[in-house]
C-alpha cells in the first residue's frame, strides 16, 4: 500500500486542481492520498468526486508558531464545521488576504510592478499565499521565475518585502482539532533552519495529544529522519511521510515520500478507535 500523506492543490498554493492531483496520484501508484491545503479545506469535494479507487484522506496544513518560529501542523479526519475550527480557520484566511496585500504594498515600493488585482486574479477562489505573489511577479518580468521570489531580495521570510501573520499556537491547534475529533500530525520539523522544532518542544506538543510527526519528506535529510525516527518510537507517536507536492511549483514529485500502512493504520485508529481505514 502507497500512501502519500502530504499533498496540495490549487484550492491553497498548489498549481494543480485538485480532480487534476487525484489523476496524477493514480498515475504514480499511490492507493491512499492526503490532500493537505493550507489552512483550507475547499479541495476536498472536487478531490473525492476525482477519486475513483483511490482512498482520499481529508486533511489540511495549519499556519502556526511556536516560540517565534514558523511551524506547520497536518490535521487529518477532523469535522471541518466543528464551530470553534471553522470561526479559525476564516480567521487565517481573512489574514492570509491582509498580508498578501501588504506584502504588494511593499515590492510597489520597491519598484515592482505588481498589482493587488494581479494577485487576486491569478489566486482566483484558492487561499492567497506568496506563491501567488510570485507568480504576479514573474508575469510583471520582475524575476524570471516564481521561485526567484523567495529570496531574502523579496518574500522568503525576513525578506524586503515579507510581512509576518497571524498564525495559531500548536497547542490550540491540536485542541481545535482534536475538538473537532481529528487528528495531528507536526509537518516536517527539520526541513530547514526556519522551521527547525526541537526534541524538548515535540515532547511537550506529544504530551498534548500530537499524533506523529512527518519524519519523510524532501527537504528533511537521511540524518535527521533518523533522529527523528528514534524520537518517535520515544514518544509513542506514527511516523508519517508525504511529498508536500505542489504541482509544478516543487517539480511534480506526488509519491515521492509515503507512509507505511502500518504507520497509516495507527493514525486512522487515533482517530477513530476501532473504526474502519476511510
Ligand atoms: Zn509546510
Ligand atoms: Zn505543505
Amino acid at each position: 500500500m502507497r500512501a502519500d500523506l502530504h499533498v496540495h492543490s490549487s484550492a491553497s498554493d498548489g498549481t494543480d486542481p485538485p480532480a487534476e492531483v487525484m489523476r496524477r496520484a493514480a498515475q504514480a501508484g499511490l492507493d491512499v492520498v492526503a490532500l493537505t491545503d493550507h489552512d483550507t479545506v475547499a479541495g476536498h469535494a472536487e478531490a473525492r468526486a476525482a477519486a475513483g479507487r483511490l482512498t482520499l484522506l481529508p486533511g489540511m496544513e495549519l499556519s502556526c508558531r511556536l516560540d517565534g518560529r514558523s511551524l506547520h501542523m497536518l490535521a487529518y479526519l477532523f469535522d471541518p464545521d466543528q464551530p470553534d475550527l471553522a470561526a479559525e480557520l476564516a480567521r487565517i484566511r481573512d489574514d492570509r488576504v491582509i498580508r498578501a496585500r501588504a506584502m504588494v504594498d511593499r515590492l510597489a515600493g520597491l519598484g515592482v510592478a505588481v498589482t493587488w488585482e494581479q494577485v487576486a486574479e491569478i489566486a482566483g477562489s484558492a487561499v492567497v499565499g506568496r506563491p501567488h505573489i510570485a507568480r504576479a511577479m514573474a508575469a510583471g518580468g520582475a524575476i524570471a521565475s516564481p521561485r526567484e521570489a523567495f529570496t531574502r531580495d523579496w518574500i522568503a521570510d525576513g525578506g524586503r518585502a515579507y510581512v509576518g501573520r497571524y498564525a495559531l499556537d500548536p497547542v490550540r491547534a491540536i485542541d481545535l482539532v482534536s475538538a473537532a475529533r481529528g487528528i495531528t500530525v507536526l509537518a516536517h520539523p527539520r526541513a530547514g533552519r526556519d522551521t527547525y522544532v526541537s526534541d524538548e518542544q515535540i515532547a511537550r506538543l506529544a504530551a498534548v495529544g500530537l499524533a506523529g510527526v512527518e519524519v519523510h519528506h524532501p527537504d528533511q535529510s537521511d540524518t535527521e529522519r533518523g533522529r527523528l525516527l528514534a524520537l518517535v518510537h520515544d514518544l509513542a507517536l506514527v511516523a508519517t511521510g508525504g511529498s508536500d507536492d505542489h504541482g509544478s511549483l516543487t517539480g511534480h514529485r506526488l509519491g515521492a515520500e509515503t507512509t507505511t500502512a502500518d504507520a497509516y493504520e495507527a493514525l486512522v485508529s487515533r482517530a477513530r478507535p476501532g473504526g474502519s481505514i476511510p
